[in-house]
């Protein structure tokens, strides 16, 4: 046997990552993984259920297959506090040690930096992660009247999934435009601009949802009233009818618990050739959580976890691990409920910026189309077979 490897979060990063460590290693190193869900449910796709395209089924899947074909030792529990020194993690349980950790919570929220709503508020759902407050969002929309206003806040960046916002508002725009033409989509970005797939978020705002979506960048929230829903920006103020505040987005609870958010106390500092962390170098940290200057995806999460499992790999076994990584990212937006656009690029490891590094030559779509929205749907039948099967 070549150790114990505990993983904590069996989202898209945590779950590929213990497959492949149980795989590469053939079946050497045991792996156990924490994650309190009973059942995977994929953000990804998760825009289609407020646009009316996709129901929530289609995105939840069981963790059985994962669980039995790779040998994962399954614990459905919550670390709640990490002892590096002793290698042990608590868990409500009781304590599991370790003789590396890998630690892929994805993102918590940070309710403090919204004047005016330092809490979650039940009625105003994020949907920033996949589940319950999707379906409360997209039932929000359903009893919402013709005429009525959805508003969106977007938070400054680094947030998971870049593109998601605007996804969607295409999404949102879609359902107003076949069941409530009088509805509008205002988007209160704090960013200055669009920072993924600009051109081809504008074709569809100014072309198929031109009066229907409204784009405001630098628009920071000022101060936000929860009861009325109206929400203050340097130029103005909004009332909203439904109203979907995206928090602003740190590493997940559980690297905060154990001190390792150390890039702006938000994300987490690894060495990209290993993603072992700049604070405790048995410890490994994969996905949203890190600072990468990196899009936050479920591709670049699953990607990590690979490079991150063949490491753990190498040094388990006293060698060195591929001094040059390389990965690709590909993420598509669905405008419609049929058609999609995309980004692509391979990034390689950058040994003088200590970085990955997006090659020269990454690709866009030249416009939305059918043939691209099926691109999409098979990268992410692809993607959840990668990660559940
Ligand atoms: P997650 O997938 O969130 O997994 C984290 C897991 O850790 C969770 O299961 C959680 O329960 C568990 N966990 C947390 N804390 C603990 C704890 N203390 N103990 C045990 N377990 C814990 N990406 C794409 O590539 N393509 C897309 O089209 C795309 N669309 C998106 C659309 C939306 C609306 C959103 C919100 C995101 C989208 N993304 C997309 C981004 C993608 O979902 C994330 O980048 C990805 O989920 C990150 O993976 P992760 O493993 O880091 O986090």
């Amino acid at each position: 046997p070549l150790g114990h490897v505990v993983v904590v979060g069996g989202g898209f990063a945590g779950l590929t990552a213990a497959k492949y460590l149980r795989d590469w290693s053939m079946g050497n190193l045991k792996v156990s993984l924490i994650e309190p869900n009973p059942q995977f449910i994929s953000c990804p796709q998760s825009n289609l259920v407020l646009g009316g395209s996709k129901r929530m089924d289609d995105l939840s899947f069981s963790y059985a297959l994962a669980r039995k074909q790779h040998g994962i030792d399954w614990i459905q529990d919550s670390v709640t506090s990490v002892d590096l020194d002793h290698k042990q993690v608590r868990l409500s349980r009781g304590n599991l040690a370790y003789d590396r950790l890998v630690i892929a919570p994805g993102v918590d929220f940070n309710y403090s930096k919204i004047a005016g709503m330092s809490e979650p508020v039940p009625d105003i759902p994020h949907a920033w992660k996949a589940g319950k407050q999707t379906l409360q969002l997209r039932q929000q929309l359903e009893s919402m009247p013709d005429g009525g206003i959805f508003v969106m806040t977007i938070p400054a960046g680094p947030y998971r999934c870049p593109p998601g916002p605007y996804e969607r508002a295409c999404q949102v725009a879609h359902y107003f435009k076949h069941h409530k033409p009088r509805s509008k989509v205002i988007i209160l970005d704090a960013n200055a601009d669009i920072v993924s797939k600009k051109g081809l978020f504008l074709q569809s705002f100014q072309g198929a949802y031109q009066g229907i979506i409204e784009y405001h960048n630098n628009s920071e929230i000022l101060q936000l009233d929860v009861l009325s829903k109206t929400v203050k920006t340097d130029f103005e103020s909004v009332q909203a009818d439904v109203f979907n505040v995206i928090p602003p987005q740190l590493a997940g609870k559980v690297a905060q618990i154990a001190g390792l958010n150390n890039v702006d106390q938000r994300w987490c500092e690894v060495d990209f050739v290993s993603y072992a962390s700049a604070i405790a170098p048995e410890v490994h940290i994969i996905g949203d959580s890190i600072s990468a200057g990196l899009p936050k995806s479920a591709h670049m999460a699953t990607s990590q976890a690979k490079i991150c499992a063949a490491a753990i790999i190498d040094l388990q076994t006293g060698q060195a691990p591929n001094p040059l990584p390389v990965f690709a990212n590909t993420c598509y937006s669905f405008v419609d409920d049929r058609q999609a656009i995309h980004v692509a690029n391979v990034y390689r490891y950058d040994p003088a910026k200590k970085s990955m590094v997006a090659a020269e030559g990454g690709g866009v779509s030249s416009k939305a189309s059918v043939q691209e929205g099926e691109y999409a749907q098979a990268w992410a039948e692809n993607i959840w077979a990668d990660t559940l099967t």
